[in-house]
């Protein structure tokens, strides 16, 4: 990559800031349109909000409750074309609304017919009611006390990383050059008009200065900062909303179905879903002013999400129960001055600066490919660049393949790639080593992440090339040394670099263990390969 931005003899088409589902979205639509387009990420791929999503491709039945059926019909639509184009990294999951209450099933029954109905041809299978025992099949661990039945619709659920580092090598196989660990530092202007950036190699600590004919702002909660580096005096353009989540053992909630709660004591709806053998719990929805790249769950978020869940759970969980907690600032587009960020649209705005710098705020991640064609389509004009058609509706994403677990299903999130690292595994056979005992990853993983996913530190293994730090701090801490050591061989790094690395995520997985409470030993949990 750094090659092909040394070898750049004209300014490129397309220059994208931001390497998180927006940007990443858009240097594919860009590549694919045949634009020479660059990206630049100021740390890893998804390090931002991108890897700290609840996971879920979705229509949203929350913003049906709102009214906001535009909203909820792009993003089925979305949501079945990345069934498509993604089918490894995007799989159907059902939802299970428990009723307890008298009137809640036809309510919900209701509701979720005008979803199903939304969908269109792209349906991923049609909502039903459930008696008790039914709701206690999908859910064996749901309270029954007082259950009066349930109702049954489908969404989609995805690994948020991993689609981010298929869509940046989606970006490549299309001569797109995507860079990690590049910040942007400066925007550049002739005759008033945006006409570059000045960006640094944060590994060599060398700054380039690099033409473009147009420059995407596609930063998330940081848009702000690169608004800034263009007009000095600007009113925020993002309300960031700060979304916690923790992670529990799998036996919390065995079986196939998520957990749906409709309506949390502060009126929003509530996932326990099942994820890598693990159960993820979330979300909050709590405005904040700080905005950081390691956005911390406060202690009252999660005594919130236990409480919630032990109202549901036969067992309820406590705080020696959660094995990782991590949070998300929502890029929330700014609308007038809403103070309550849940009430604010998960709407995207585009928009021109003077300059002619194009800043895309806002969406979720289920739309990022429409969000990117609009983005495309507007730059196009500002920069009169040749009208080319957008193409990414029937894209495949890189590893797509028409049966997921064509390769092993050890390997399912690498599509067409699993076969490669079985290759590699057979060709030297200690990569056949689990990372650690209570984690669903193994040592080949970290060698073909290096040489192909473009991972250049433990954190990236551990938190986005594998989901390790998210499933589980206690043991991605203990699997960090091994994780340094087969990096340290494939980058030919020395013994400094490795307990430089092994010392850094340590401390950075602090983050991820409950805050101000005792640390949880990591049960070898009941994840079965
Ligand atoms: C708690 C939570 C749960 C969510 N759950 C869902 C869900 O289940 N489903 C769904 O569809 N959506 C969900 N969303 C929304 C979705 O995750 C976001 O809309 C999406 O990830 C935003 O992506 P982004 O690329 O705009 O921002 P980011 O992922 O934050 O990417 C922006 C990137 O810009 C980089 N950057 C910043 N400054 C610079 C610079 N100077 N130079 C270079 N790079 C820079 C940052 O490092 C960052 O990586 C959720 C959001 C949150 C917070």
């Amino acid at each position: 990559m750094l090659a092909l931005l040394g070898e750049a003899k004209t300014p490129w088409d397309v220059l994208i800031i931001g390497g998180g589902a927006t940007g990443l979205g858009i240097a594919v639509d860009a590549a694919s349109r045949g634009f020479r387009t660059l990206l630049l990420e100021q740390h890893d791929f998804a390090k931002g909000t991108s890897s700290r999503s609840t996971k879920l491709i979705h229509g949203g039945l929350r913003y049906l409750k709102q009214g906001n059926f535009r909203l909820v019909r792009e993003s089925l639509h979305e949501r079945g074309l990345l069934a498509r184009n993604a089918p490894h990294l995007v799989s159907p999951l059902a939802f299970v609304i428990p009723c307890y209450r008298a009137g809640e099933k036809a309510f919900y029954r209701f509701g979720l017919k005008t979803y199903d109905a939304l969908s269109g041809k792209l349906r991923v299978g049609a909502s039903q009611g459930l008696d008790p025992s039914m709701v206690a099949e999908h859910l064996p661990t749901i309270r029954t006390q007082g259950l009066r039945g349930g109702v049954l619709y489908w969404d989609g659920q995805f690994d948020d990383a991993r689609l981010a580092i298929a869509l940046a090598r989606t970006a490549v196989d299309l001569g797109a050059c995507v860079l990690n660990y590049f910040p942007v530092t400066a925007l550049t202007k002739g005759s008033g008009r945006i006409n570059g950036v000045v960006a640094r190699d944060g590994e060599l600590n060398r700054e380039f200065t690099i033409p473009a004919r147009t420059v995407i702002n596609a930063t998330g909660v940081f848009t702000d900062s690169i608004r800034a580096m263009d007009l000095r005096q600007e009113l925020p353009s993002v309300a960031p909303s700060r979304g916690a989540h923790i992670v529990l053992d799998g036996s919390f909630l065995p079986g196939k179905s998520a957990l749906m709660i409709p309506n949390t004591e502060d009126k929003r709806v509530l996932f326990a879903i099942p994820w890598h053998g693990h159960v993820v719990v979330g979300t909050t929805d709590t405005a904040v002013q700080e905005i950081n790249l390691e956005p911390h769950p406060s202690r009252s978020e999660i005594e919130f999400l236990l409480h919630h869940a032990g109202l549901y759970l036969s067992r309820k969980p406590g705080p020696d129960d959660i094995l990782s907690t991590f949070a998300g600032l929502r890029p929330l587009a700014q609308a007038a001055s809403q103070r309550n960020t849940a009430l604010l649209p998960r709407d995207h705005i585009i928009t021109v600066s003077p300059s002619g710098m194009i800043s895309v705020t806002g969406g979720k991640w289920t739309t990022y490919r429409h969000m990117a064609e609009e983005t495309l389509d507007r730059a196009i004009q500002v920069a009169g660049l040749p009208v080319r058609p957008c193409t990414t509706a029937a894209l495949p994403v890189h590893g797509s393949t028409l049966s997921p677990t064509a390769g092993n299903l050890r390997f399912a999130s690498y599509g067409s790639d699993a076969s490669l690292l079985l290759e590699l595994e057979q060709a030297d056979p200690q990569l056949k080593e689990r990372l650690h005992p209570a984690l669903p990853y193994f040592a080949v993983e970290v060698v073909w992440e290096v040489r192909n996913g473009m991972a250049r530190t433990v954190e990236d293994i551990l938190a986005r090339r594998t989901r390790s730090l998210f499933l589980n701090a206690r043991a991605s801490i203990e699997a960090a040394p091994k994780v340094a050591r087969l990096m340290a061989d494939a980058l030919q790094k020395n013994q400094e670099w490795e307990q430089r690395q092994v010392a850094a995520f340590t401390a950075l997985a602090q983050n991820y263990l409950p805050s101000g409470l005792e640390a949880p030993h990591s049960p070898i949990s009941s994840f079965q390969s």
